[in-house]
């Protein structure tokens, strides 16, 4: 659909959508694309869906109006657990490039070959890396990567293959992120670092539409998702914010009209080597603040401070949620234990949901009828290098580092 305009998430800023933009010029703020749903309202109802493509482009009146960059990402499965009867799993690995990256960069590079841009960089913890390597070389458009550089091997040789520049760093994606700053006006690269461009979280937010639609139009109770710089998150609930709009979902105020008026808690799950959003949640904070010596194998978590914090924040407190951390050991046996019970070989970041799911459920914050949505966010298959390095360690530590607390289940 034509873009009406962008906004800033912070002051509210109008920006034209007719070049590039970045963030807000007054506030650094993200800018989050707006259209004209209410001409929409009415004439585009849920059915005319049927029969689309199984893409995210099937929810093209809220996408961009630009012909897409795709390798058919998106629509993945929402799986019913086999374990616990009300949650379902959706499955983000089976995405090009093996995660939920795949989304935002189809998006991203869209836009950038519809504005004829030639070069993009980005700093990555990995799968965006992989995912924007391979959405530009589909679109023959210049890639620049900066990684650090124990990334897990396939996505080093992802975007070795796909043709990008990479430059692995020693330090982490904010390191990588600064490096990308300071050289992008010379280099004349574009910068996509996750929410310095509006549209990854345009490709994210179809995430939410088909959770609304694959649950027959009635969202979850609760969404539990791995957080790193959290745009699958706030991709959502933009999402939600629009179906709303478009009368697709209820509005959320009690007795309106529409089903399943009620947006889900949000539930964000972080490694607890670098769980910044978990700190700042605890303490009612509205931004976070940098995580020292950030840590876990669980690469794509390993985020000490994400850019768009003051969003994710935000929206867990508003729709009642929270935010729970897993250790890495904690993690590692979730793994296991999904692709064991649910046939499921998650990433680790994914594997963190489990744990999450586990924690709420022991606490009561979650009751076992809650109808709960964990999202796996990306493949195993990109993590085999670190898996067996971590499983090693796992069998070599000492009794006492091997207490798991909070976790319940067959282990
Ligand atoms: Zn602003």
């Amino acid at each position: 659909m034509q873009i009406s305009y962008l906004e800033c998430t912070r002051c509210g800023e109008r920006l034209s959508p007719d070049h590039p933009q970045s963030v807000c010029p007054k506030d650094g703020g993200v800018l989050f694309v707006r259209y004209d749903l209410a001409s929409l309202k009415g004439k585009l109802r849920v059915d005319d869906l049927r029969g689309r493509v199984a893409s995210m482009w099937r929810y093209a009146e809220v996408l961009p109006d630009a012909a897409p960059v795709t390798l058919g990402e998106g629509f993945t499965p929402m799986l019913p657990s086999r374990e616990f009867a009300s949650v379902y799993i959706k499955d983000e690995g089976l995405n090009p490039t093996g995660s939920f990256k795949a989304r935002g960069m189809s998006a991203a590079v869209t836009m950038a070959r519809h504005y004829g841009l030639k070069k993009l960089a980005a700093p990555s913890a990995g799968n965006a890396g992989g995912a924007l390597a391979a959405y530009a070389a589909a679109a023959e458009i210049e890639a620049h990567i900066f990684m650090p550089k124990d990334v897990p091997l396939a996505n080093r040789m992802e975007c070795d293959y796909y043709g990008a520049h990479l430059t692995l760093v020693d330090g982490l994606i904010s390191d990588c992120g600064r490096m990308v700053a300071e050289r992008k006006d010379k280099e004349g690269w574009f910068d996509v670092s996750t929410l310095k461009e509006p549209f990854r979280v345009e490709g994210k937010k179809t995430m939410g539409y088909e959770v609304a639609e694959q649950l027959g139009w009635k969202l979850p109770d609760a969404i539990i998702y791995p957080t790193g710089g959290g745009v699958g998150m706030i991709g959502m609930w933009k999402a939600f914010e629009e179906m709303e709009e478009l009368g697709w979902i209820g509005s959320g105020v009690p007795g309106s009209a529409g089903q399943g008026s009620k947006r889900p808690k949000m539930i964000s799950v972080q490694a607890a080597g670098c769980a910044p959003i978990v700190r700042a949640c605890e303490a009612g904070k509205s931004a976070s603040e940098m995580w020292a010596d950030a840590s876990t194998f669980a690469a794509g978590l390993r985020v000490p401070k994400a850019y768009g914090d003051y969003l994710i924040l935000d929206i867990i407190k508003k729709s009642g949620g929270t935010a729970v951390s897993a250790t890495d050991e904690e993690i590692l046996l979730a793994t296991r234990h999904w692709a064991n019970v649910e046939g499921v070989f998650a990433a680790p970041e994914g594997a963190a949901s489990l744990v999450a799911y586990q924690k709420l459920r022991a606490s009561r914050f979650l009751r076992a009828e809650d109808v709960v949505v964990l999202f796996n966010t990306g493949s195993a298959y990109k993590y085999l290098d670190v898996l067996e390095a971590q499983e090693k360690r796992a069998r070599t530590a000492t009794p006492a580092t091997r207490q798991i607390g909070g976790i319940i289940g067959p282990y």
